[in-house]
């Protein structure tokens, strides 16, 4: 059995201050972090107990997880184990990542955004050449704005060729055709992220082999359906996985429709689901 588990805990706090975001430059108070190394303590020992299920696991925080270290520790931790065939976090890369030295790279991934204005384009690249010194997988985002673009360009054409880079489209925003054609010169998959996807009554793998759990154990089917349909700890969550329709009128983010079933998007990234790399690329030319 293999089952795609996105986890999100309590931490809610970011050390950068992107304009699109209301998690920029947030704090938690200490209890909440305690809280939320608790809750993450707890998940990864249900990962390395959970053996008879082949787990690949999503870390997506609020804010950013990898400037706290028992998020670093986890992703080094789950990448050692021989039934976790994959591990990734999404993070803005603030945070130096000598660490994933320490991690195996066949399993351990990043899903990077890159936010202009908030860290320098060079830094950025350097962070990323690293990665690739250490043969860890990752793709680099950034979020389709038009003052994003120049920077977008150039973190393109600096980029190895086989990073791939995303575009997703920004929040409440229309593209006219000029634009949308502009953003999928930078990501050839652009279509997918630049209008929302009709969903209602359409098989998702959501709730069959895809969950979404939250810190206290809570069980859904993704995070954008907020009705419970189990607990992780309490093993409920066993007898909840069962083919699904899902039960929104639209699904907009890339972690929730990549398991839409008629988008075929498993297809198209496979091998990199999580992390968000498609299995060809980069394309042929
Ligand atoms: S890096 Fe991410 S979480 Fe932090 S402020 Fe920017 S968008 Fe929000
Ligand atoms: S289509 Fe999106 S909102 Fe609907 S069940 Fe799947 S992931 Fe959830």
């Amino acid at each position: 059995m293999n089952l795609t588990v996105l986890y999100r805990g309590p931490l809610a706090s970011c050390n950068y201050d992107c304009p699109y975001c209301p998690f920029a430059k947030r704090h938690d108070p200490p209890e909440l972090l305690r809280a939320d190394r608790a809750a993450l303590t707890r998940f990864t020992g249900w990962v390395a107990a959970t053996t008879d299920v082949r787990l690949s696991v999503l870390f997506t925080p609020w804010g950013e997880g990898l400037t706290r270290s028992w998020y670093r520790e986890a992703m080094v931790t789950l990448s050692h184990l021989p039934h976790v065939e994959r591990v990734v976090i999404q993070t803005n890369l603030a945070a130096r990542v000598d660490w994933l030295a320490d991690a195996d790279p066949r399993s351990a991934a990043l899903w990077t955004t890159f936010h202009p204005g908030q860290i320098d384009r060079q830094q950025f690249l350097r962070r990323c050449a690293r990665l690739g010194e250490l043969g860890v997988r990752y793709s680099v985002g950034v979020v389709g704005l038009p003052e994003h673009l120049d920077e977008a360009r150039a973190l393109r054409a600096a980029l190895p060729e086989d990073v791939y880079l995303w575009v997703n489209a920004a929040d409440g925003r229309r593209y006219d055709a000029a634009e949308e054609a502009t953003w999928t010169g930078l990501d050839p998959h652009f279509g997918y992220s630049v209008r929302p996807h009709l969903s209602l009554d359409r098989p998702c793998h959501a709730g069959e082999s895809a969950i979404s759990v939250l810190g206290d154990g809570t069980v859904r089917r993704c995070h954008f359906i907020p009705t419970p349909i189990g607990n992780l700890y309490d093993g409920s969550w066993r007898a909840a996985l069962r083919p699904r329709l899902c039960s929104n009128a639209i699904c907009d983010c890339h972690i929730g429709y990549v398991h839409l079933k008629p988008l075929g998007l498993r297809d198209v990234f496979a091998g990199g689901v999580l992390e968000r790399v498609p299995a060809a690329w980069p394309l042929p030319r």
